[in-house]
C-alpha cells in the first residue's frame, strides 16, 4: 500500500532514512534522560495519531522491557483514582520512578477535560516526581489499548520502574486497556451484591488481584466471601490464583498488602514456565492490532480505496448488494493496491 508523501525524504531516498531534524533529536534525547516534557510532547503525538511517533517508538523500543506496568479497572467511584495515588506513594517512597496514566475511552470528546478536572485534583500530582498524563481517544483510529500500549513503551524507555493505568469506567474497552499492563488490579466495594455476579463473565476473568476498597463500610467480609465462592468456582488457564486484599484507600489502609499482592504476581509472572509464552502472546496481540488499524486506515483513506467503504455501505444499505459480496469487493480492491504499491 502506497504511504502518505508526509513520511519525508528517508521514504524516497533510502540512505535518508537516518537522518532527523535537530527537534526530533532533542525531543528523543529528552525522553531517554526522562524529562517530563518531552515525555508528554510524545504522548501527544502518539494521541494525535502523528505519522511519525512510529520513528520515535521504534528507536526508543531497544530502551523497554525494564517497567512493570499495572492497570487499575472498577466501576466510577469505586476509588481507582485514590488507590492509584496511594500506590504511586507507596512506590515512590520505596525511591521508584512512578509513572500514572488515566485513561478514558467513554469520552472522545469531552474526555480530555473531564480527565484534566481529575488530574488536577489528585494529591500525587503535588509531587514533581510523578509523571500524571490523563489520555482520551481523540484521534486514534487504531483503539486506545494501543495507544496505551506505544505510551508505556515510551516511560518505559524513559527509566520509569512502576507505572499505574488507571480507567475511568468498566467496559469491554477498559478491559482491552487494562490488559496492555503487566498486572491487573480489579476494584470493588462493599454492598456490590448482584454486581460481583455480574462481574463474573467479564471482568473476573482479567483481575490478577482483586481488591475489596471503602472496606470500612458495612459488608466487606460479605463480599469478599461472594468473591472467594465465584473465584473457587473457575481456574485460570496459567496456574494463577488471584489475590485478594481489602485497602481503605481513603485513609492509606491495606496499601502496603495491596502492593505485596502485586508483587506476588510479578514474582510469579517472572518465574513463570509460559513467561514467554505470555510476552508472545502480548507481542501477537499487538502486531494484529496495529496490523487491522494499518488496514483499517488503508481502507478508508488509502488512495485505491478512497470512498470504497462509504460507496459499498450506501449500496448495501439501498439493498443493491448484500455485505458479503461487498466484502469480497473491497478486500479484491485493497489487495489490487497493496500489490501496485
Ligand atoms: P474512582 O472514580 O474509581 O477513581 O474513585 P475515586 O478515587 O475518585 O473515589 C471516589 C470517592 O470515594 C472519593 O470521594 C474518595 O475520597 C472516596 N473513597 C476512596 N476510597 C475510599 C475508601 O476506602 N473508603 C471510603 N469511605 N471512601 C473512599
Amino acid at each position: 500500500m502506497p504511504r502518505p508523501a508526509c513520511e519525508g525524504l528517508g521514504a524516497i531516498v533510502p540512505e535518508f532514512k537516518n537522518l532527523r531534524s535537530p527537534e526530533h533529536e532533542v525531543l528523543l534525547e529528552g525522553v531517554r534522560r526522562g524529562q517530563f516534557r518531552a515525555i508528554a510532547r510524545l504522548i501527544t503525538l502518539i494521541e494525535n495519531g502523528a505519522t511519525d511517533s512510529a520513528d520515535f517508538l521504534r528507536e526508543l523500543f531497544p530502551l523497554t522491557g525494564r517497567c512493570f506496568t499495572i492497570g487499575v479497572t472498577g466501576a466510577p467511584g469505586v476509588g481507582k483514582s485514590t488507590l492509584v495515588d496511594g500506590l504511586a506513594g507507596h512506590y515512590r517512597q520505596l525511591g521508584l520512578k512512578v509513572g500514572i496514566i488515566a485513561v478514558d475511552p467513554t469520552s472522545p470528546f469531552t474526555g480530555g477535560a473531564i480527565l484534566g478536572d481529575r488530574i488536577r485534583m489528585r494529591s500525587r500530582s503535588l509531587d514533581p516526581g510523578t509523571f500524571i498524563r490523563s489520555m482520551a481517544t481523540r484521534g486514534h483510529l487504531g483503539g486506545l489499548s494501543r495507544a496505551t500500549g506505544e505510551v508505556l513503551d515510551v516511560l518505559d524507555a524513559a527509566g520509569f520502574d512502576i507505572v499505574l493505568v488507571e480507567t475511568v469506567g468498566v467496559g469491554q474497552d477498559e478491559v482491552e486497556v487494562a490488559r496492555a499492563a503487566h498486572a491487573t488490579l480489579v476494584l470493588l466495594v462493599p454492598g456490590m451484591g448482584d454486581d460481583v455476579q455480574a462481574l463474573k463473565a467479564g471482568i473476573m476473568e482479567i483481575g490478577d488481584v482483586f481488591v475489596i476498597n471503602k472496606a470500612d463500610r458495612e459488608g466487606a467480609a460479605r463480599t469478599e466471601a461472594e468473591l472467594r465462592a465465584l473465584l473457587s468456582m473457575s481456574r485460570r488457564s496459567d496456574g494463577w490464583r488471584p489475590g485478594m486484599v481489602r485497602t481503605v484507600a481513603s485513609e492509606g489502609a491495606g496499601l502496603q498488602e495491596c502492593a505485596r499482592a502485586i508483587e506476588e504476581y510479578r514474582s510469579f509472572l517472572e518465574s513463570s514456565p509460559q513467561r514467554s509464552d505470555r510476552a508472545q502472546q502480548v507481542q501477537r496481540d499487538r502486531l494484529l492490532e496495529m496490523a487491522r488499524a494499518r488496514i483499517t486506515e488503508d481502507l478508508l483513506g488509502g488512495a485505491v480505496c478512497a470512498g470504497l467503504v462509504e460507496a459499498l455501505a450506501a449500496k448495501v444499505a439501498a439493498r443493491e448488494t448484500d455485505p458479503y459480496s461487498a466484502v469480497e469487493e473491497l478486500i479484491a480492491r485493497y489487495r489490487l493496491g497493496a500489490v501496485g504499491g
